[in-house]
């Protein structure tokens, strides 16, 4: 399970508003919980660099993904994953993605209609990278819960 403030839910579908017709992406840190969950406490957005297809397609460079470890580190917060922007497609993994992503981490996908984001889900690679399985996206943890040792 990924815990995704409000805020910071906010904040990617506004980047995926603003970015569309390209894609939007970032990265997600926080910290990976041993209770099952993880939660976003932070976002870093990235420049999409892929200037061939923009538009449906997203990569993360080696330089992008050092600097995220980077900003993680710097706030004392672990680098939990990705998230990007579908522009005009359902937020679902395409094979490109796929072949692209690593396993571990949690890629969050925002469908932007029309330049409105619309869903926003949340999707993890298989140790075996032959499929994502879906992973659920939840509010906030609220105060004081869940957080005695
Ligand atoms: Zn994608």
């Amino acid at each position: 399970m990924l815990l995704l403030a409000k805020k910071l839910e906010q904040e990617i579908r506004d980047h995926g508003a603003r970015d569309y017709p390209h894609e939007c992406c970032g990265a997600m840190l926080g910290t990976d919980g041993d209770a099952g969950a993880r939660e976003v406490r932070a976002l870093f957005p990235l420049i999409n660099r892929r200037d061939d297809s923009p538009r449906n397609r997203f990569s993360i460079t080696p330089e992008d993904f050092r600097a995220a470890e980077r900003a993680a580190a710097e706030r004392g917060l672990d680098l939990l994953g990705w998230y990007h922007s579908h522009p005009d497609h359902p937020a679902r993994p395409s094979e490109f993605d796929r072949e692209h992503a690593w396993p571990w981490y949690s890629y969050v996908i925002v469908s932007v209609d029309g330049g409105v984001p619309k869903d926003l889900t949340s999707w993890q690679l298989e140790d075996d990278r032959t499929k994502f399985q879906p992973e659920v996206v939840g509010p906030e943890r609220v105060a004081g819960q869940g957080e005695k040792d």
